[in-house]
């Protein structure tokens, strides 16, 4: 052998080894960056908080962004908002994972363009498939799949009524699994194909927002340049979710979005994780309005827990803004949409969830009510809106 061939031989195998071990570390680095709590578990509540939350038949959160990190979800980490174990421990019927494939570049609430992208470079430094949204998205539908196969049944992903009418039953002999349902963040993840809304079905996905932080091929983002309701492709887009039972989540829609939606679908939607301009005013948060109307369907108003969208950094931030949606629509259509592990700042991790119920208490909700923002509603939503 020559030696030339040798030494190049030895680069690309030195390369590859600098880039296993950068896949190793720096993903967890920049986890640990975006995904903090302010306050580190455990948790103390009063004895009435805690006998109130170990009542809950069935607690349910509608978003968190967990599987964007790589981060292993079956170990019980000591960062991150959201793991199996941890949804174990704060007895979660149920978790939405939902799916980000591209953010800009100093991501803000005014102003963004789809022209940068953060998810590339994480995503390489992940391992992952950087070429396509679709694939993007596909990776972690498959991660999700992976955990559950892993989990030795204690983790399912949920796809159909009949799977979450078996899940409840299996619950109710065995309390120590979970399961979660698979949404995705901006149907930028289609790129821009009708077909791909089928292949990320097929894949696990049950929800999905037509837009995230920038304007995409469906329309306006409540934080773009433009503003513009559905595209003719966004009511393609819109049709086809309707025909799968897949849920239409309007979390980040602009307002024209989310009245062209109202118009076309005959099925309840969502806002997976939103505060309301009532407590908390700005771009991101539901107007009165749109809160009656998301309610008339039938819908979801699940209520997140950072700064951004409650304008507070405690439990009770949350609370307010939960009160302030009952208050006005009922407790039928209001749930828990934290937003963990979405590069957000939490009061706490998923096992904070008790701090809710102490200050829903001192809100004075009744016991019903609190169990049915807890997760009751979202049970009884999946269970009639799943295929
Ligand atoms: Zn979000």
């Amino acid at each position: 052998m020559k030696k030339k061939p040798i030494i190049l031989i030895s680069i690309i195998l030195f390369i590859l080894l600098i880039y296993y071990l950068v896949t190793l570390f720096v993903p967890q680095f920049f986890d640990k960056k975006h995904n903090k709590v302010r306050i580190k578990a455990p948790y103390i509540v009063s004895s009435k908080a805690k006998e109130v939350y170990n009542s809950l038949d069935f607690i349910a959160d509608m978003h968190c962004d967990a599987l964007l990190w790589k981060r292993n979800l079956l170990k019980d980490n000591n960062f991150g908002q959201v793991d199996i174990p941890k949804l174990l421990k704060a007895n979660i019927g149920l978790q939405a994972f939902t799916i980000v494939t591209k953010s800009p570049k100093d991501q803000n609430f005014d102003k963004n363009t789809g022209d940068t992208d953060n998810i590339t470079a994480l995503y390489f430094v992940q391992g992952r498939p950087m070429s396509s949204l679709t694939k993007r998205a596909i990776s972690q539908c498959e991660d999700l799949y992976h955990y559950a196969k892993k989990s030795d049944g204690k983790f399912r992903v949920i796809t159909t009524s009949a799977g979450m009418q078996k899940y409840i039953s299996d619950r109710k002999i065995n309390k120590n699994i979970t399961a979660g349902i698979i949404g995705v963040e901006g149907a930028h993840a289609l790129d821009g194909k009708l077909e791909n809304v089928q292949v990320l079905f097929d894949n696990g996905v049950r929800m999905m927002a037509a837009t995230h932080f920038f304007d995409n091929e469906l329309g306006g983002s409540a934080h773009g340049i433009t503003g513009n309701g559905l595209t003719n492709f966004g009511k393609e887009v819109i049709k086809k979710m309707n025909d799968l039972n897949m849920i239409i989540d309007i979390a980040h829609c602009s307002p024209k979005i989310v009245d062209d939606i109202l118009a076309i679908t005959n099925r309840p939607i969502v806002s997976s994780h939103t505060g309301v301009k009532g407590t908390c005013d700005n771009v991101r948060n539901l107007s009165d309005k749109q809160i009656k109307e998301i309610a008339g369907t039938g819908g979801l108003i699940s209520i997140a827990m950072f700064e951004q969208a409650v304008c507070g950094t405690d439990a009770l931030a949350t609370a307010n803004a939960i009160k302030y949606t009952v208050d006005l629509v009922g407790a039928d259509y209001v749930a828990l949409g934290s937003d963990f592990d979405g590069s957000v700042t939490t009061p706490f991790d998923i096992t904070g969830l008790p701090l809710i119920v102490e200050e829903l208490i001192k809100l004075d909700f009744s016991e019903e009510d609190i169990q049915k923002i807890m997760g009751e509603n979202v049970k009884r939503f999946l269970l009639k809106n799943l295929p």
